[in-house]
């Protein structure tokens, strides 16, 4: 593939090494950039807004010359309360940034000399931060709609006589899960999980404007489009694509999530699958950028965030 820009030095432009030979310093004004972009990373009380503090500097926290409070970069926001190094957070994010399709939180925990659970909630931190930046968002335009199932696998015994018809709703998991996807042509991608397939039918008409032009593949359910929307069909057993009617780019992206949920995660909970989806679909639309920019996009949102309501401190905010 020469010329490819994943190949080229233009798509490499932040490396571990850089991370660390910057060191803890370097990688704190990072976040004090990211966390006051309007300061240019002066830093701001989040309690009365003063753009006056003294800097504790031992402690890399800063104490408001107006009222007192003692604030660091990271309070609000997602990595509230972090115990992480800023240059082990920048390293994490770099890591994820890097990975196409994900990377396990073993291979995680491995590369950052941290426990399982502490790559686990990082990693899901950063998801949800990922997801404020996809709600309320539409499409328009011409968008492709496809749906997959994901997850409720139930291994067939070893003997055959054993086996159970995995078809019938009795024997199965009741973890399986729809990803259902409407992408934009030249534009955006929004991913959400339902329970069926049939299901994803209100999603698009919740984030694809009136007017717009839909593609989907034969399967009946999506026969209620035509009553809002000039929908083309692709029937996948005739043509991918065929008189302007195709749903390739729709799939690309269930075939890439696919492969980052089956190869890098193994088994995702359904409870936490829309958070993988989101994730996937926000990178796709920015695959083509180098991995500065995305590490940088990735730590401002995460710094624009406020303190996650699902994930308290390393582990899971009891519910
Ligand atoms: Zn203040």
């Amino acid at each position: 593939m020469p010329g490819h820009f994943l190949l080229s030095a233009a798509a490499r432009t932040i490396g571990l090494r850089q991370v660390y030979a910057g060191g803890e310093q370097k990688a704190f004004e990072q976040f004090k950039k990211l966390r006051w972009p309007e300061t240019g990373g002066k830093p701001v009380c989040p309690r009365c807004g003063s753009f006056e503090s003294y800097d504790i500097a031992t402690r890399r926290k800063h104490k408001c010359k107006a009222c007192g409070h003692q604030f660091s970069v990271t309070s609000g926001t997602i990595f509230a309360g972090r115990k992480m190094a800023f240059v082990d957070l920048l390293a994490a994010i770099v890591i994820l940034a890097n990975a196409a399709k994900g990377v396990s939180m073993l291979q995680l925990s491995r590369d950052l000399d941290c426990q399982y659970k502490t790559a686990f909630v990082l990693a899901h931190k950063l998801r949800e931060a990922v997801s404020l930046e996809i709600k309320g968002a539409t499409l328009s335009g011409t968008v492709e709609v496809d749906g997959a199932y994901f997850g409720g696998y139930v291994r067939p015994a070893n003997l055959k006589e054993n086996r159970v018809d995995r078809r019938l709703a009795g024997n199965r998991t009741g973890k399986r899960r729809v990803v259902a996807v409407a992408r934009e042509r030249q534009g955006r991608t929004i991913a959400t999980v339902t329970k069926s397939e049939a299901d994803g039918i209100a999603f698009v008409e919740s984030v694809v404007a009136p007017g717009s032009i839909l593609q989907a593949d034969e399967a009946a359910h999506w026969d209620a489009f035509h009553a809002k929307f000039k929908t083309h069909r692709i029937n996948h057993s005739q043509a991918y694509s065929l008189n302007g009617a195709c749903t390739n780019q729709a799939e690309s992206f269930l075939a890439r999530l696919r492969r980052t949920v089956g190869g890098q995660h193994r088994r995702v909970a359904p409870q936490y699958l829309h958070q993988f989806a989101h994730e996937a679909a926000w990178k796709e639309d920015r695959r083509r950028l180098s991995n500065g920019e995305l590490s940088s996009k990735k730590l401002a949102l995460a710094m624009a965030h406020p303190v996650s309501r699902v994930w308290a401190g390393y582990w899971q905010r009891a519910v």
